[in-house]
């Protein structure tokens, strides 16, 4: 396809021709037994990812945006009774402490700049000082500024309390290592539409299913154990997005075809790289440190004198679509995500508009 912009946001992504063709699969009811054959080959797809065992885990498919599974895994697992730890370093942290705040949950937030590695120290204090503690939330991958969160070091650390991890991993899972055994996680959200290349519209809770028994649900359509319940039976308690699950379907099994996460990692640090070094080269500085940040996406100082609307319509005339900084860095910053069908070319193209645009050509 010629015309075809890249997307260079963190979701939803630049779509293969080979998703974007499920999406027109057939009209299917939710009721119907190859809706429940579909979402139980999903359901098993999604736990082969990083190896989990059927026993003890659970995929549970959720119709909405990542948002909707983070709400899901927050207000369904932590029980009355229960008490949060939140860490918080930028907009996703944050937005995990509102759920939070909106469903009653007893927390505490543990709060550092945007962009600042995890306090450790800090958080054992807390731990030490909150022995009512039951569960921790924390993102995988603080998309806000590229920041991939140390999850083995913190696992380790937490440990000893035996407090719940509770992961946002919406746009880290499939891309980035996730050892739900070896960290002792308790649960991760995630959503099709970024490292699995999917469409917007399907999003998962991957649970420990010991954890889904909490007794009365905080809200009626993001209750996580009435899901889980329904899909093991093949059923769901309310109408799933069929088309993005189609599309999910199809991307997981492009996902197995291309090797699976570590593949895909790999072909994610590659493009970063090749950005990266291309942008330092033309005199634009990354954000974060060498090695802080994920492969997934990396956040870049604009370049001097030049606006966000400014280098991002450019780019967008020649087929690129950059995303800005939010909250205090929108002014400064830009983000480059290569998640998406998205092959070296593409980067190598992306490199001379920027070229072009900054040299004023
Ligand atoms: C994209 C993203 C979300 C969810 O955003 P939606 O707009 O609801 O899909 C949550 N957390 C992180 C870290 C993300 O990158």
């Amino acid at each position: 396809m010629t015309n075809r912009l890249i997307l260079l946001n963190p979701g939803p992504v630049t779509l293969s021709e080979r998703v974007r063709k499920a999406l027109l699969r057939p009209d299917l009811c939710h009721r119907e037994a190859e809706f429940a054959e579909l979402q139980a080959r999903i359901r098993a797809k999604l736990l082969e990812v990083y190896g989990l065992d059927p026993g003890p885990w659970a995929a549970v498919l959720l119709t909405g945006s990542g948002t909707a599974a983070l709400e899901a895994m927050l207000s369904s697992l932590v029980p009355e009774g229960g008490k949060l730890l939140v860490l918080e370093n930028g907009v996703y942290g944050e937005r995990l402490s509102r759920i939070a705040a909106i469903h009653g949950i007893p927390r505490v937030a543990h709060h550092h700049e945007w962009g600042e590695g995890l306090d450790l120290a800090g958080l054992e204090r807390l731990l030490e000082e909150h022995r009512d503690i039951t569960h921790l939330a924390v993102v995988q991958h603080e998309t806000t500024t590229g920041r991939l969160n140390d999850l083995a070091a913190l696992a380790a650390r937490c440990r000893p309390y035996g407090v719940q991890l509770l992961v946002d991993a919406v746009s880290s899972f499939g891309g980035e290592a996730l050892d739900f055994e070896g960290w002792g996680l308790g649960a991760c959200a995630a959503t099709a539409n970024k490292c699995l290349h999917g469409v917007p519209g399907a999003s998962f809770v991957i649970v420990r299913r010991q954890l889904l028994d909490v007794g009365c649900p905080r809200t009626l359509y993001l209750d996580l154990a009435a899901y889980c319940k329904e899909q093991d039976r093949g059923g769901t308690p309310f109408t799933q997005a069929v088309p993005a699950f189609y599309a999910l379907e199809e991307a997981l099994r492009e996902f197995q075809d291309e090797g699976g996460w570590m593949a895909r990692h790999r072909c994610y640090a590659a493009l970063a790289s090749l950005v990266r070094r291309g942008l330092i080269g033309l005199g634009i500085r990354p954000l974060l440190p060498e090695g802080a940040s994920s492969v997934v996406l990396n956040a870049y100082h604009l370049p001097d004198g030049m606006e966000y609307e400014t280098l991002h319509d450019r780019l967008k005339e020649r087929g690129f679509v950059i995303y800005a900084g939010q909250g205090g860095l929108a002014r400064r910053v830009f983000r480059v995500s290569t998640m998406g069908a998205i092959a070296r070319e593409d980067m190598e193209r992306f490199l001379d508009a920027v070229k072009g645009i900054v040299s004023g050509a």
